[in-house]
């Protein structure tokens, strides 16, 4: 099952006390299903539950349950069949026929706390969020502009930075931060869903470090590795041209130093010298004798 999913069984799941929010719920649902007008009031959706849900919402306003028709057996279809009925539920959240775009009526959230009760019953209809093993993405599918610019504005004035992008003719409202996502499932009610986020990315911060660690400590052996090869070539030329005797003392030391141990670091040469020169010391050595091959 898709995280989407668990996050929407949770939010089912919640028991909602005030009616109020009971309301501001139903209204997000509704609102932001396929359609909500006076010549269409329908929901589609893949997951059955939600569609349940929507159904059994629709039939708090009308008594009636609306009919619901599978398509394909994988969507399932819910709608509002007559104009008589499609008028009665828009009027329940005192919206007329009349009206040329949608918007959100505020006077549904009659107060603070029903705002997140809209959140969540918008999730419901048109909302998905990323598994957090893939990545962070939380969006809202609306397809029509006044109302998802209204839904915009009220998730700046409830203090987060939405985004906007145009997909398929559908205006997308998404989160990419982890925390705000964190934030907005915690405001919806699906604090497990929260918690379950937090772990997949406290595992996935670890796994990051150990894995910089691990290249890190990867591309120092490359690196010296890569050095150690270039240095040994310039002293088999020096041997090859004007043989190693040629060069003084401490030079040669290190010459044939590095000559037996082509991978080793410096760090392990310093050992190998019993500390009688320091890394630097050896450095400057190496790269003394790869000046002198170049002259060769
Ligand atoms: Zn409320």
């Amino acid at each position: 099952m898709s995280f989407s999913t668990d996050v929407k069984d949770e939010l089912l799941a919640l028991t909602l006390v005030p009616e109020c929010c009971r309301h501001a719920q139903a209204y997000g649902m509704l609102l932001f299903g396929r359609s909500f007008s006076a010549s269409s009031v329908s929901f589609a959706a893949e997951n059955r539950t939600v569609a349940a849900e929507y159904a059994h919402t629709v039939q708090g306003i009308l008594g009636t349950e609306p009919e619901i028709t599978d398509n394909d057996g994988k969507i399932a279809l819910v709608t509002v069949r007559t104009a008589a009925d499609r008028r009665t539920v828009l009027s329940a959240f005192g919206h007329t026929p009349g009206e040329l775009t949608l918007r959100i009526n505020r006077a549904n959230l009659s107060n603070d706390c029903c705002f997140a009760a809209f959140v969540r019953g918008a999730f419901l209809s048109c909302g998905t969020v990323s598994s957090p093993e893939k990545n962070y993405h939380m969006e809202f599918i609306v397809p029509f502009l006044r109302l998802s610019n209204d839904f915009f504005a009220f998730f700046q004035e409830l203090g987060f930075r939405p985004k906007h992008v145009m997909r398929k003719g559908y205006h997308v409202i998404y989160f990419k931060e982890s925390e705000t996502i964190e934030d907005l499932l915690t405001l919806m009610g699906a604090t497990n869903s929260t918690l379950r986020l937090i772990n997949v990315k406290i595992g996935k911060d670890v796994r990051n470090h150990v894995n910089r660690r691990v290249n890190f400590e990867t591309a120092n052996i490359d690196r010296s590795v890569h050095a150690g090869s270039r240095q040994v070539e310039a002293i088999r030329k020096i041997q090859r041209t004007q043989g190693l005797e040629s060069l003084r003392e401490g030079l040669r030391e290190i010459a044939e130093l590095r000559l037996e141990n082509p991978e080793a670091s410096l760090y392990e040469l310093e050992e190998m010298l019993d500390g009688r020169l320091s890394r630097s010391g050896i450095n400057h050595r190496l790269k003394r004798l790869v000046e002198i091959a170049d002259q060769c």
